[in-house]
C-alpha cells in the first residue's frame, strides 16, 4: 500500500493544502525527504500568491493532482545543507521558485535553461527525482537540490521580494530573450496584475515607453503616480483604442482569461513582437489578419532558467525593484484566492508564513 503524505518521509512538514477542485485551502500535514548530499533545507517566511496557484486548486488546466500545496514564490532561510553544497551555508537567505528539478545533462540545461528541460519538475503539483510527489510554499519549509536554490539578494526586502521569484523571472526573460530592452521604445503590458506590475517596473528600468492596457479603470491612477507607467489604455474605450493602433514595438500578454487578440495586435506597429505570459484555461483565437499583413509575431514564454533568475534578482536589487504587496496571514489565503480571481488585489497577495503558518 502507498504510504500517506504524511508518513511516506522522515521529514514532517505542516502546510495548507487544496483537497479537491473547490480550490478552497485548509491545514494539511505531509513530509519531505530528508536533507540529501545536494540538498538546502528552507525554513519558509514568506511565500507570494501567483495566479497559477489559484489555477491549479482550481484545476483550471485539468491536471491538478490533489492535495495540492500550492507556492513558488518562496523566501526563507538555509537551514541545513548537504555535504556537497557550496553555493549556501546555514544562516543564508534563500529563495525557491517555480522548479525545483531537471535532469541536469540536456540540451536545455547544458544552456542553463532548466525550464526548458523535458524533465523539470515544478515546485508543486508535480512528480520530483525520487518518484514521490513535489508540494509547494504554503508550508513551513522545503528541502531543494542547490541548483534550484537562488541567493536572495541583501537589500531586496524578504517579503516584497519573494513575488520576483515568479512575476519577476516571467516577465524579465522574453523581455531580455525578444529583443524588448531597448530604452525609448514603446511596451504595451496587458493585464496588470503580479506580472503586470512587476513587468511595468522592469520595463521602466531598461529604460522603455510603458502603457498599461487593463480591462477597467480602475488601476489607472496607481499605475502612472506609484509603478511609474507613462500611459494607461482601457480596453473597452474604443476611442482610446482606436487612437493606439498601430504604436507599440511590443506587447506582454500577462492576461490569466481568456480574451481576445485582435485588438491587442492592432496596437503593435509593422514588426511588433506580442509574447504571451498568462495561461487561460481555453486557448484563444490567433487573426491572422494582423499578423500577416503587419509581419507581426506572437511568442510565448515559461519563466527562466536558474542563472538568468539569478541575474533577474541581482537587476531588482540593483534598480530596487520589488512587487507591490498585500501581506496576508495563512488563513486569510481562502478569501486573498476570491479576491485574486476578480483581479482586486495590489498587486501581490504574499503570505507572511513563519508568523502565521502554525500547526494545530
Ligand atoms: P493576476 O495577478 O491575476 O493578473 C492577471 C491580470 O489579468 C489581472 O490583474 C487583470 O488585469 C487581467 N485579467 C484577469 N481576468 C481578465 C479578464 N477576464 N479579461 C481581461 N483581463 C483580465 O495573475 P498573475 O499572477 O499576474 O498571472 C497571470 C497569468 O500568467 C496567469 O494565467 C498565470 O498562470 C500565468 N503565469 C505564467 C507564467 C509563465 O511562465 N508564462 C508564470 C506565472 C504566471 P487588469 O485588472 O489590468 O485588467
Ligand atoms: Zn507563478
Amino acid at each position: 500500500m502507498a504510504k500517506s503524505p504524511e508518513t511516506e518521509h522522515p521529514n514532517k512538514v505542516f502546510g495548507w493544502a487544496a483537497r479537491d477542485k473547490s480550490g478552497v485551502l485548509s491545514p494539511f500535514n505531509f513530509s519531505r525527504r530528508d536533507n540529501g548530499e545536494n540538498d538546502v533545507t528552507v525554513k519558509i517566511l514568506f511565500c507570494g500568491v501567483c495566479h497559477t496557484d489559484l489555477h491549479t486548486v482550481k484545476n483550471d488546466w485539468g491536471y491538478s493532482y490533489y492535495p495540492v500545496v500550492p507556492g513558488h514564490e518562496i523566501v526563507g532561510i538555509a537551514t541545513k545543507v548537504g555535504k556537497n553544497v557550496t553555493k549556501f551555508k546555514e544562516g543564508d537567505r534563500v529563495g525557491v521558485g517555480v522548479i525545483t528539478g531537471s535532469c541536469q545533462s540536456c540540451e536545455s540545461c547544458d544552456q542553463d535553461l532548466e525550464n526548458y528541460c523535458p524533465q523539470m519538475s515544478f515546485t508543486y503539483n508535480a512528480i520530483g527525482a525520487d518518484g514521490t510527489k513535489n508540494y509547494g510554499g504554503y508550508s513551513d519549509n522545503i528541502v531543494v537540490d542547490q541548483r534550484f536554490v537562488l541567493r536572495f539578494p541583501e537589500n531586496l526586502p524578504s517579503d516584497s521580494g519573494a513575488p520576483l521569484l515568479c512575476a519577476g523571472i516571467t516577465v524579465y526573460s522574453p523581455m531580455k530573450y525578444y529583443g524588448m530592452t531597448e530604452a525609448g521604445k514603446h511596451l504595451g503590458v496587458a493585464g496588470l496584475g503580479g506580472l503586470g506590475h512587476v513587468a511595468v517596473k522592469i520595463a521602466k528600468a531598461f529604460g522603455l515607453k510603458v502603457t498599461v492596457i487593463s480591462s477597467s479603470p480602475k488601476k489607472e491612477e496607481e499605475a502612472i503616480t506609484q509603478l511609474g507607467a507613462d500611459s494607461f489604455l482601457v480596453t473597452t474605450d474604443p476611442q482610446k483604442m482606436q487612437a493606439a493602433i498601430g504604436t507599440m514595438d511590443y506587447i506582454i500578454d500577462t492576461v490569466s482569461a481568456v480574451h481576445a487578440l485582435y485588438p491587442l495586435l492592432g496596437l503593435l506597429k509593422v514588426n511588433g513582437k506580442l509574447i504571451a505570459l498568462g495561461l487561460p484555461e481555453k486557448p484563444l483565437e490567433l487573426p491572422m489578419f494582423p499578423l500577416v499583413l503587419g509581419r507581426k509575431m506572437v511568442g510565448g514564454s515559461d519563466i527562466g532558467g536558474m542563472k538568468e533568475t539569478q541575474e533577474m534578482l541581482d537587476f531588482c536589487a540593483k534598480h530596487n525593484i520589488t512587487a507591490d504587496i498585500e501581506l496576508i496571514k495563512m488563513d486569510e489565503i481562502n478569501s486573498a484566492m476570491e479576491r485574486l480571481a476578480k483581479s482586486d488585489v495590489k498587486y501581490r497577495f504574499v503570505i507572511d508564513v513563519a508568523n502565521s503558518l502554525s500547526p494545530p
